[in-house]
C-alpha cells in the first residue's frame, strides 16, 4: 500500500487521472478506541458498512474484538482476517446451509431472529445446539434517524412474548435486540427503543442476558451534525440500568458508521465544468451511491495550490457513467472559480461508500493511498497530525 501525508499533497504531486480512495487507519483507530473506552458494554464492528480487511485488522487491534456479520462471505472473511476475533450472526434472515457452516465450521455461536421460523431454522441447522446466544430482534422506531431500517426486520409488538418465550427455551443466553435506524440523530432514538424492550421483557416475563442496542451511531456530515455520542452512550446506560435484566446481563452495541465513516475520501477530478454542475469522474456506481441514492451530501473541498478565495458556490456532480443517473445532487459547496482538471476531495466515504462501488460503464477502478492528515470532519477529539515514520515510502 502506497502512503502520502496529505491528501493536498498527492493531488498536487500526481495529478490522478483516476479517482483515488484514501485511507486514514489513524482515524479508525480512534473512533474503535473510543467506543472500547466510552461505551459502557460491549462494542462490535457492523463489517457492512466498511468490509475491507485492512480496516477489520486496525479495528481489532484497536480493541474491537467482536464482529457483526451478516452474511456467509463476511462471516468467511472476519474469520480468515482474524481467526481469534468472535463473530455474531445478527442478520435475521440466514439461509440454513450459512447458519450450518457459520456453526460448525466458524464456531459461530450468537445468532439473530425475528420469527419462531427463523427458530426453527437455527435449531435445524446446528442440530439442536445447547450453547448458543439467541437475540430476538424487535422491531423499533426508526422516525429518529435520517435512514429508516423499522419495515424489513424486528418482531412485532403481537409475536415478541410469543418468540421471547421460545427462544428462553431453546437458548443457553437470550439477548434482545433492535436497530434504530442509521444516522439516529438524537440519544432519545435509544431511549424510546429501550422502553420497548423493557415491555417486552415485562410481557413475556423471561430472563434476558444480553440487550444490544444495534448501529444507529451517527458520523458528521454537512446539516447532520449529531449532539456528542458521549450523550447517546449516558442515555442507553441510564435506560439499561433501569432495565428489569439480571445483575450479570450484558450491554452490546453493533456500531456500523460511526466506526468507519472518517477511514476514508476519495479524490476526484472534476473533467467538466457545466454551469453550476461538475462533472467528476466517481459516481453513484462507486463510492458515491448514497449521494446519489439518497441524496446524502458530504463534505467537499477543491485541493488547489494556491488556494482558491473566490467566494463558495453550491453545485450538483455528474460521475462518469453514461447514465442520466449518475447524478448527485447535494448542494456541494466549492469556490466560484472551479474548473475542469482541479481535483476535489470527497469526505466521510468509509462507512456505505467504498463498500458499494461497482465497475459499471468500466469505471470503478482506481488506487487506495494511505494518509496522514486529519479526516474532513471528526466526531472524535482531534490529534495532532501525525509524522510518517521514516521507513514510509512516499510516492
Ligand atoms: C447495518 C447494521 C448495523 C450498523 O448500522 P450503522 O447505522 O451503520 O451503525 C448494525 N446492526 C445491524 C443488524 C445492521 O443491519
Amino acid at each position: 500500500m502506497h502512503k502520502h501525508h496529505s491528501a493536498l499533497g498527492l493531488a498536487i504531486a500526481h495529478r490522478p487521472v483516476q479517482p483515488v480512495t484514501l485511507i486514514r487507519p489513524h482515524a479508525a483507530s480512534r473512533a474503535a478506541r473510543f467506543f472500547v473506552e466510552k461505551f459502557p458494554g460491549r462494542s462490535m464492528y457492523a463489517v457492512k458498512a466498511n468490509p475491507s480487511p485492512e480496516l477489520i485488522r486496525v479495528l481489532w487491534e484497536s480493541g474491537i474484538t467482536h464482529f457483526d456479520v451478516a452474511s456467509i462471505a463476511e462471516v468467511r472473511l472476519v474469520a480468515r482476517t482474524l481467526p481469534e476475533a468472535t463473530l455474531c450472526f445478527m442478520h435475521p434472515v440466514k439461509a440454513e446451509e450459512a447458519i450450518a457452516e457459520a456453526y460448525f465450521t466458524h464456531g459461530v455461536r450468537v445468532f439473530s431472529l425475528d420469527s419462531l421460523e427463523e427458530l426453527d431454522k437455527i435449531m435445524r441447522a446446528t442440530n439442536g445446539a445447547a450453547d448458543l446466544t439467541l437475540c430476538v430482534r424487535i422491531r423499533v422506531s426508526s422516525d429518529l434517524s435520517k435512514l429508516s431500517l423499522a419495515s424489513k426486520f424486528g418482531a412485532g409488538p403481537g409475536e415478541t412474548k410469543a418468540l421471547l418465550i421460545a427462544a428462553r427455551q431453546a437458548a443457553d443466553a437470550l439477548g434482545i435486540c433492535f436497530h434504530v435506524g442509521s444516522q439516529a440523530m438524537s440519544p432519545d432514538a435509544y431511549a424510546q427503543a429501550m422502553e420497548r424492550v423493557r415491555t417486552a421483557i415485562v410481557e413475556a416475563g423471561v430472563t434476558v442476558d444480553v440487550v444490544d442496542v444495534g448501529g444507529g451511531f451517527p458520523s458528521s456530515y454537512p446539516g447532520m451534525e449529531p449532539p456528542p455520542l458521549e450523550r447517546y452512550f449516558a442515555t442507553i446506560h441510564r435506560a439499561f440500568e433501569s432495565l428489569p435484566v439480571s445483575y450479570s446481563s450484558e450491554l452490546w452495541c453493533e456500531p456500523g458508521r460511526a466506526l468507519c465513516a472518517e477511514y476514508s475520501s476519495l479524490i476526484v477530478r472534476v473533467e467538466r465544468r457545466r454551469g453550476d454542475e461538475l462533472y467528476i469522474n466517481d459516481g453513484a456506481y462507486g463510492a458515491l451511491f448514497d449521494a446519489a441514492h439518497i441524496g446524502w451530501r458530504f463534505p467537499v473541498r477543491l485541493l488547489r495550490e494556491p488556494e482558491s478565495h473566490a467566494k463558495p458556490v453550491e453545485y450538483s456532480f455528474y460521475g462518469p457513467t453514461c447514465d442520466d443517473l449518475d447524478h448527485m445532487a447535494g448542494p456541494f459547496e466549492l469556490p466560484a472559480d472551479v474548473r475542469a482538471g482541479d481535483y476535489i476531495e470527497i469526505g466521510m466515504l468509509g462507512a456505505y461508500g467504498s463498500a458499494m462501488r461497482t465497475a459499471f460503464n468500466g469505471f470503478g477502478s482506481g488506487e487506495t493511498i494511505e494518509v496522514a492528515d486529519e479526516p474532513m470532519t471528526s466526531l472524535y477529539e482531534s490529534a495532532p497530525e501525525r509524522e510518517l515514520p521514516a521507513n514510509v515510502v512516499t510516492l
